[in-house]
């Protein structure tokens, strides 16, 4: 699955658009392929024609996967579920959100809404092949894209996690079992079925039907999908490993702290020399800030020397903060989508306000999921 990299190409309702690279492949590729279609359907066309109308209908193809993408955003973000981006790569479009539904309808909504919307434009540009011929150029390119969006959701919805249907499939499992592991488990498996029945099809386009271009097409989204499952599986070892702990269990007790005063060129001394990266900023006992080394990379190193660190840290107010007794699993979402590395464990005690009792980093979790991995394998009951 594609992470974030790729170009930026603007933001929709505050979501980051990206492109990835291999997105300029598969644009390609279609764009020439509707050029020479079009060329042998519409003889009467001047080639310019020909070519204007297929980057035109390609740029509509995307623009339709895009509009898929944000159905699902749209409903995630209805329930309170941020979404971080949305990736436009070589097999269509990737909405990533910021944590898992927490219950089963949710997902059920979240995942219904792409291929609805797929449909709604298959009916739209079906529209427009009604009030236009298909000698037209709009009745070329309105048929074209009410095939593809047609395929698009009805591919979509089959029952293999992580493509859409699977989601409902897990979604269905989930709420009739009420059990969220379970459901994952036998959506990946079927997830892993789809994949193989999409490799095998492929290798028989290939092989009987000679039709090497789709057979390829095929097995690629086979393979595809079935390492997208797989992992999806490890996803759920990380939520077994996790399951049962809480922060208290992993922070680190040990919270160093700076004096709000201290030049940023006695901080990053000071990390330079004991390899602790963020630092909880004190003055006379009062906490008013968290520091740590992004916070000091913002800031430009020629001005280091008459800064202090209170004029880059995070104040008080903007810190996140974990309780001793949240869930691990929960913390690491929390961490991840905010992208913050770190967060100060308080406790709350009933008469003298909250009390820093801890830190935990990313990499401390990350620790405790290794070494509980590999005691794991180790046992002879797995
Ligand atoms: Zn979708």
């Amino acid at each position: 699955m594609p992470t974030k990299s790729g170009f930026r190409i603007g933001s929709i309702l505050g979501i980051p658009i990206y492109l990835h690279a291999s997105w300029l492949l598969i644009f390609g590729l279609i764009t020439y392929s509707l050029g020479m279609q079009f060329t042998q359907s519409h003889p009467q066309w001047s080639s310019t024609q020909h070519w204007t109308v297929g980057v035109l209908t390609s740029l509509l193809f995307f623009a339709s996967v895009l509009f898929h993408e944000l159905s699902h955003s749209v409903v995630a973000m209805h329930y309170k579920i941020r979404v971080a981006s949305i990736t436009l790569f070589l097999f269509g479009g990737v909405a990533r959100i910021g944590r898992e539904p927490s219950k089963a309808i949710q997902e059920f909504n979240i995942a219904i809404a792409g291929p609805i919307a797929s449909y709604f434009l298959c009916a739209f540009f079906f529209g427009l092949t009604l009030l236009f011929p298909y000698s037209d150029a709009l009745g070329a390119l309105g048929l074209w894209l009410a095939q593809i969006n047609f395929a698009v959701a009805t591919f979509n919805l089959l029952p293999g996690f992580p493509l859409d249907g699977g989601r409902i499939f897990r979604a269905a499992v989930w709420g009739a079992t009420k059990d969220f592991t379970h459901a994952t488990r036998v959506a990946s498996v079927s997830g892993q079925l789809v994949a193989y029945g999409l490799i095998l099809l492929g290798a028989w386009f290939a092989a009987v039907k000679r039709d090497w271009q789709s057979g390829l097409w095929l097995a690629c989204i086979g393979f595809y999908l079935q390492s997208a499952a797989r992992d999806s599986i490890a996803q759920l070892a990380i939520r077994e490993t996790l399951a049962g702990l809480r922060a208290s269990d992993v922070m680190n007790n040990e919270v160093p702290t700076i004096n709000r005063n201290t030049s940023l060129e006695e901080y990053s001394a000071e990390v330079l020399r004991t390899g602790r990266r963020c630092h909880l900023v004190v003055t006379e006992d009062r906490l008013v800030g968290m520091m740590n080394v992004n916070t000091l990379n913002a800031v430009p190193r020629g001005e280091w020397g008459n800064m202090s660190v209170q004029g880059a840290m995070i104040p008080r107010e903007k810190i996140l903060w974990a309780r001793p007794d949240e869930p691990l699993l929960g913390l690491l979402e929390r961490l991840v989508s905010a992208d913050v590395n770190q967060m100060p464990v308080v406790s709350d005690t009933e008469n003298d306000g909250a009390h820093i009792v801890g830190m935990i980093t990313r990499d401390s979790i990350l620790r405790v999921m290794q070494a509980r991995s590999e005691v794991g394998s180790l046992s002879p009951t797995r």
